[in-house]
């Protein structure tokens, strides 16, 4: 029997993009439940200026609020050497840092050509990666697709990861910022990552904004992905990146693979009541799930046997 990772990023992905400002206790009530549906990663928000990303300007009340959470580990988007300072002064030991792959995308996103980020990432491994308590992973986004340049070819994305590993990063996750990203290419910038560097452990991040998020998903299982980032309600989408919309959606991405029979050690009807929790306390937030609108299946499940499944 197979096994994922899902990593829920909707604290951080998906609060980041609202107008309105999530109270403090409404996101910590929300890791909080999130961490009870057995979600093993969270993204609890970023270590950003408050001008960057307003939402976060609570970022170390946040993590301060769920920093004792047990059985999950809790990461953090981090711009720079300071904002991993703060973060492992709030009790926030796993480190998110982004860049983009596509050069327009990384100067709008963190005001940086990509090697500015390169030299920034030399910096916090230097400083961090030796500490055995501290972990980094680096988000490669637009790295399907980029809404300034368009097409970004699978060399572009290899030499990015070669220099993410040249620093001693061991987990990168190629993220579909906008939505532009098909299982094809889905299968071949993947196949061509984990061939060209089996030691890095990928993950995949997808956005839903053109309705291809769970194929994508699928596909990057198919090709050797076990770890999947995914925001309860499907929330979702970058302040940077025109018209992109939800990550694909924790609760789908739990229901496509525990249909199948691979284990994703959460609890989807926990998951689902963090749906209603989301709808009532962020009426703002859109909750695009089509598995929240229907409901689970009450009275059909395939369940695999040797003559290649049947229906109870
Ligand atoms: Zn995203």
């Amino acid at each position: 029997m197979g096994k994922v990772k899902i990593i829920e990023v909707g604290p951080r992905d998906g609060l980041q993009n609202i107008d309105f400002f999530v109270p403090t206790s409404k996101k910590i009530q929300f890791i909080k439940r999130l961490a009870a549906c057995g979600i093993k990663e969270i993204q609890i928000g970023s270590f950003v200026g408050p001008q960057a990303i307003p939402q976060f300007r609570d970022i170390k009340e946040i993590a301060r609020g769920v920093n004792t959470l047990q059985d999950v580990v809790l990461s953090a988007l981090i711009p720079n050497i300071r904002g991993a300072d703060i973060a492992i002064a709030s009790g926030i030991h796993k480190f998110i840092f982004f860049f983009s792959v596509s050069k327009t995308h990384n100067c709008c996103n963190v005001r940086q050509t990509p090697q500015q980020s390169i030299e920034e990432l030399k910096r916090i491994c230097r400083e961090y990666l030796s500490d055995s308590g501290t972990t980094l992973q680096v988000a490669m986004a637009t790295a399907f697709g980029c809404p300034f340049e368009g097409n970004i070819k699978t060399d572009s994305v290899l030499r990015a990861v070669e220099k993410a590993a040249a620093c001693g990063v061991q987990e990168i996750t190629l993220c579909d910022t906008v939505g532009f990203g098909n299982p094809q290419m889905v299968e071949d910038k993947f196949a061509a990552c984990r061939k060209r560097f089996p030691e890095i452990i990928f993950g995949a991040h997808f956005h839903n904004t053109r309705g291809l998020a769970l194929a994508n998903t699928l596909r990057a299982y198919e090709t050797g992905i076990r770890s999947f980032d995914a925001a309860a309600g499907g929330l979702g989408g970058c302040p940077y990146a025109p018209k992109s919309s939800g990550n694909a959606a924790s609760e789908e991405t739990v229901f496509l693979f525990e249909e199948m029979g691979i284990k994703t050690g959460i609890d989807l009807k926990k998951l689902l009541g963090v749906c209603r929790f989301l709808l009532k306390t962020i009426p703002q937030a859109k909750i695009a799930s089509s598995l929240f609108q229907a409901g689970l299946p009450e009275k059909h499940r395939y369940v695999a046997d040797n003559k290649g499944g049947k229906t109870k």
